[in-house]
């Protein structure tokens, strides 16, 4: 069996070489990237099975790392370390989707625990590509197929549609899409929601095939995969 893989993204050396040092003392395959620029795409890239995130980086920030590491790789573990120890901040990589939390300074054995705890936990493998109902979104270049057609979608749209691919012929409320697409908590009382699912239906139109998303009376919506 090959050794799990870390990623430590982490601009301090001297903390860099402490955690890799250790957990390659545990066993694990651990690369280092030094800034957020080079860590975000390793972990976009390479086929990781946990990462290692500072906060504060040169180039950018653990929590801009943080949000596209978990637009492509929603299921990566990904335990954040920060010398800032409030609880804003804490609440702010928790919310941006960390798995894990530890403020420095830490023991090592604090952070080989929660590595341990994180990578025990049975987890998908990191799709780059999500596909459904003939409809095929490869998250990386974020291009979009369906039926072999190209089609062009805007940011929102393309993500919209990410979210029901990964929900497939479930009920989806709009208050769920709203919060996982848009990032909402309360309800804006707009029509947003609505008004996005008209266009994405527009474009996932082909001749002879309406857009495989239904209008679920006072629920949501579904993308429905079955023909
Ligand atoms: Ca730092």
């Amino acid at each position: 069996m090959s050794a799990m893989r870390i990623l430590v993204i982490e601009d301090e050396t001297a903390i860099a070489d402490f955690v890799q040092r250790g957990l390659q003392a545990e066993g694990y395959a651990v690369a280092v990237a030094s800034d957020g620029i080079e860590g975000e795409r390793r972990a976009l890239h390479e086929d990781v099975d946990l990462v290692i995130l500072d906060v504060m980086l040169p180039g950018r920030d653990g929590l801009e790392v943080l949000a596209s590491i978990r637009r492509v790789k929603p299921e990566l573990p990904v335990v954040m370390l920060s010398a800032r120890a409030t609880v804003d901040d804490r609440v702010a990589g928790l919310d941006g989707g960390a798995t894990d939390y530890v403020t420095k300074p830490f023991s090592f054995d604090e952070l080989a625990a929660r590595v341990r705890a994180h990578l025990r936990r049975p987890r998908q493998r990191d799709a780059t590509t999500l596909s459904a109902a003939g409809i095929e979104l490869d998250l990386l270049s974020r291009k979009v197929r369906r039926d072999g057609v190209e089609l062009r979608l805007s940011a929102r749209e393309f993500d919209l549609l990410a979210y029901f691919l990964r929900h497939p012929d479930q009920a989806l409320s709009r208050q769920q899409i709203l919060s996982a697409v848009w990032g909402y908590d309360f309800d804006p009382g707009t029509n947003v929601v609505e008004v996005y699912i008209r266009y994405l239906r527009r474009k996932l139109e082909l001749p002879g095939k309406p857009a495989p998303i239904d209008t679920l009376r006072s629920v949501g919506y579904r993308l429905t995969t079955r023909s």
